[in-house]
């Protein structure tokens, strides 16, 4: 039985999982390298560290049952040695994966499940070599979100006003002429037992998740293929606990599978509202094998990220019944950062 969960990460999304785990009676430990973590506000302890601090790793090892993460880039290396002394969920070897786009789509595509057309990138010849992938984006192949580390290359040209640092790796990628983006949270219990979200319609602006919506403006078609995809990745990967998987829809209606997130994920903070069991509580009883119970969906929903100064009008607003507004309890406000969100639901 897990009494103290283990989450590596303080972001929004362990303040999430520690509210959900609250519910469930079972206490959070974080360990995160940021000591102003925002999910220090809700978790029952905390331990600041960096990830490779191997005194402060077997600290927080020896406070908890299990481990789990909020965030798929810790290095592998740490998860592992976690690993042999308590489990992590999901198994670290999936990260390795995942961590790596090129990987990850070498991974997508052996499954038969489409990508859009990329290809490595070491140096600007290679990059020049591949302009039938252009109009595409430059991407780093490690450590990239919220659309960091990626450059739009519309043209050859830019190539000469892009100043690109290649002592890292990038992956080139197609730009797909985008009709929609939909998203797909499953958590997966073990064989043959997972609960499945219907897929969740996703708007970005300067490649930050804005809005999330259900149900999504799709085809029946495109939603079995959706959920189909999202169950073969989490078998494949023999996964347990909420993973996300972000797909494209192309003005021809075809679907690309974009990513995969090992984790719960920005796009399912609707499922909190709408939903009987949130994704996060879904992730918590899927690793600690707790009862698995069919997920229901109560209400359609919209969420609204509320990124940097946004947060200020919001703190001080009164909410209709519909309306639930979390703040993530940041220190400092910034431009671009995701400071909080707010959902609103159709009674
Ligand atoms: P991140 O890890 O930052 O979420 P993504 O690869 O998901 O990176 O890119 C963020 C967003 O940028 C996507 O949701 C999409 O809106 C846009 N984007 C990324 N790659 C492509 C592409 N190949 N074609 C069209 N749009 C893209
Ligand atoms: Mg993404």
């Amino acid at each position: 039985m897990v009494e103290n969960l283990g989450i590596i990460g303080g972001g929004q999304l362990g303040s999430l999982l520690c509210t959900a785990a609250k519910k469930l009676n079972i206490k959070t430990i974080i360990f995160s390298d940021d000591e102003n973590a925002p999910a220090r506000n809700f978790c029952n302890e905390f331990i600041f560290g960096e990830y490779d601090d191997q005194e402060k790793i077997n600290l927080f090892t020896s406070k908890v049952d299990l481990v789990t993460f909020e965030f798929e880039n810790i290095p592998v290396e740490t998860l592992k040695l976690i690993n042999e002394v308590k489990k992590v969920l999901p198994k670290p070897r999936i990260n390795k994966i995942i961590q790596n786009r090129l990987s990850e789509k070498d991974f997508v595509n052996k499954l038969n499940i489409r990508t859009t057309s990329y290809v490595g990138v070491k140096n600007e010849n290679e990059l020049r070599s591949n302009v039938n992938l252009i109009p595409g984006i430059l991407k780093t192949t490690t450590l990239g979100y919220d659309g960091k580390g990626q450059f739009k290359i519309n043209d050859v040209k830019d190539l000469e006003r892009l100043n690109i640092d290649f002592s890292k790796d990038y992956i080139l990628e197609k730009l797909v002429k985008l009709k929609q983006e939909i998203s797909v949270i499953i958590t997966r219990f073990g064989h043959q037992k997972f609960e499945i979200y219907e897929p969740i319609e996703n708007h970005h602006e300067d490649q930050i998740l804005r809005t999330s919506k259900i149900p999504a403006n799709i085809s029946e078609k495109i939603s079995n293929l959706s959920i189909d995809h999202a169950t073969i990745v989490a078998d494949e990967l023999d996964y347990i606990g909420t993973l996300c998987v972000e797909y494209f829809i192309d003005k021809n209606d075809n679907l690309y599978l974009n990513e995969i997130a090992p984790r719960v994920h920005n796009s399912g903070h609707l499922t909190i509202n709408s939903h009987n069991i949130s994704q996060f509580e879904n992730h918590i009883r899927a690793i600690c094998g707790l009862e698995k119970i069919k997920v229901k969906k109560l209400h359609d929903a919209n969420m609204k990220n509320l990124i940097g100064d946004e947060i200020s009008n919001y703190r001080n607003k009164n909410f209709k019944d519909s309306e639930f507004f979390f703040d993530y309890l940041k220190k400092e406000i910034k431009n671009n950062r995701k400071m909080g969100h707010l959902t609103t639901i159709k009674l």
